[in-house]
């Protein structure tokens, strides 16, 4: 049911305030980190971001190799941090780090293109270590 819901909203604002709602707290910072998978197969076309496929393989429009669809991660942990950079990273595996600047509202957002299976989201920031774990299917 949450996926479902999460889909449907997804579909008409893909960067809303949507996803799935992953609580961190830590030394005193409290929030969640915020991650929407991609809609559905986890494949797609750079060229046609309407072309889904749940396995590798080529564009039947373009005939380009099909890429891993990005999943957005957004850490939110509330106003007062505009402009100040976190590192949001994917637990043991280094090329998946983004270092990204929170906006007015305390967010700050990254995407990795992840294929299925359980990642570890972290963060540092103001002496915290914020951690959450996520099964992306
Ligand atoms: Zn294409």
């Amino acid at each position: 049911m949450l996926t479902l819901t999460a889909a449907l909203v997804l579909s008409l604002t893909p960067m809303a305030a949507t996803g799935y709602q992953l609580p961190v707290a830590n030394n005193g910072v409290q929030g969640a980190f915020w991650v929407n998978p991609p809609l559905k197969g986890h494949f797609s076309c750079p060229m046609d971001p309407d072309v889904r496929s749940d396995a590798p393989g080529s564009c039947p429009k373009c005939n380009m190799d099909l890429e891993i669809a990005p999943t957005q991660v957004r850490l939110s942990l509330g106003a007062g941090l505009a402009g100040k950079t976190v590192k949001i990273a994917v637990a043991g595996h280094p090329s998946f780090s983004h270092v990204a600047k929170f906006d007015a509202h305390g967010n700050a957002e990254a995407s990795f293109p992840l294929p299925p299976g359980m990642y570890t989201f972290t963060a540092d920031l103001k002496g915290a270590h914020l951690v959450a774990a996520y099964k992306l299917r």
